[in-house]
């Protein structure tokens, strides 16, 4: 009943808010646009590029603390307040995610977070994970809590993880399926797939043939083919032409959708200063015309807001666009 008790408590500080009153969103951003989702309120659960696995093709570049322990990273009764104080002051999105600075179920409360949303609002939540720790019962006990949930795989051996997804050395790809196989058959929400495709690595129609048969033996209910539009962490790794990934999007059981543009949607909130913005990018390395998009202001506004966050971003080149992201 540790989970209870601790549960309560903190309930009870976020609704004493001069205990826990957040001066700004430190583990909220957004809501940015989805294609899929509509308005994305995203939750960062851990410190930046934390995760147990630094995959080749990652956005936020090369992971810090590859880990696969689970702890209270950052504190729940701060996300918790966060939530509560933008439930109620800044308005409404479509969906709550789990995402953002590295790999959510490595955050032993993340389950709670899920829990809060489901409680607390009518906003369904959706968890991205990169798979590994759905080995553990409990990490798919609470990933459960999620109205979607959105696994990877992008490989379909030991030898093809190590080398797209560079994993911790704890980490074994069957045991990873297993846990994906054990989800699906306990989990009554929505399961999606995204596989990243990597020319060299996991491009060659045989190769997507073995992950399209190990996906098969998930049964996911939508599977998503993504490929490195944004600049990737490390250099050798190219986007696959859209026409080549649709191709490959018929090998899979349900045919792959194609996720790999990046597609403005509707403008999703207002607010926009050098915080906001710098939070953003650091999850979402994007342009300056994504970022006028994704924040409903002029492309003028936010090249302003650039260039006075100066050396807190860096920028890479990518088919001819310059991207920002957060310096090192
Ligand atoms: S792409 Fe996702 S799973 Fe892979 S290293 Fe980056 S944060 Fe972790």
């Amino acid at each position: 009943m540790l989970v209870e008790y601790y549960c309560s408590e903190s309930l009870d500080r976020v609704n004493h808010p001069g205990m826990t009153e957040p001066l700004s969103y430190k583990y909220l951003f957004g809501p940015v646009p989805s294609r899929r989702l509509g308005r994305s309120l995203g939750v960062d659960l851990v410190p930046f590029k934390t995760c147990s696995t630094d995959c080749v093709f990652c956005q936020l570049g090369s992971v810090d603390h590859c880990t696969t322990t689970r702890r209270e990273y950052v504190p729940l009764v701060d996300v918790l307040g966060e939530l509560e104080r933008w439930m109620a002051v800044d308005g409404r999105a479509d969906y709550v995610t789990l995402s953002g600075s590295g790999e959510p179920t490595l955050h032993t409360g993340f389950g709670e977070v899920l829990r809060f949303v489901k409680r607390r609002s009518d906003m369904r939540s959706v968890l991205l994970t990169n798979s590994t720790l759905l080995h553990l019962p409990e990490v798919r006990r609470d990933a459960a809590e999620a109205d979607i949930i959105k696994v990877s795989l992008s490989a379909w051996d030991q030898v093809s993880f190590e080398k797209v997804n560079r994993p911790h050395p704890e980490l074994n790809f069957d045991r990873m399926v297993d846990g994906l196989r054990a989800l699906r058959a306990e989990y009554c929400g929505t399961l999606w797939m995204e596989t990243f495709i990597v020319p060299g690595l996991n491009a060659h129609p045989e190769e997507v043939r073995k992950m399209a048969a190990v996906a098969a033996g998930i049964q996911p209910d939508r599977i998503q083919l993504n490929t490195a539009v944004r600049p990737p962490a490390e250099e050798f790794v190219q986007a696959v032409p859209p026409e080549y990934l649709q191709k490959l999007a018929g090998f899979f059981t349900p045919p792959a959708e194609v996720i790999a543009s990046f597609q403005p949607g509707e403008k999703a909130f207002t607010l926009l200063d050098e915080t906001t913005l710098s939070r953003l990018i650091a999850r979402h390395p994007a342009t300056a015309e994504q970022l006028a998009h994704m924040t409903g202001h002029s492309e003028a506004a936010v090249q302003n807001l650039l260039a006075q966050l100066g050396e807190a971003l860096s920028k890479s080149e990518r088919n001819g666009e310059i991207y920002y992201k957060a310096a090192d």
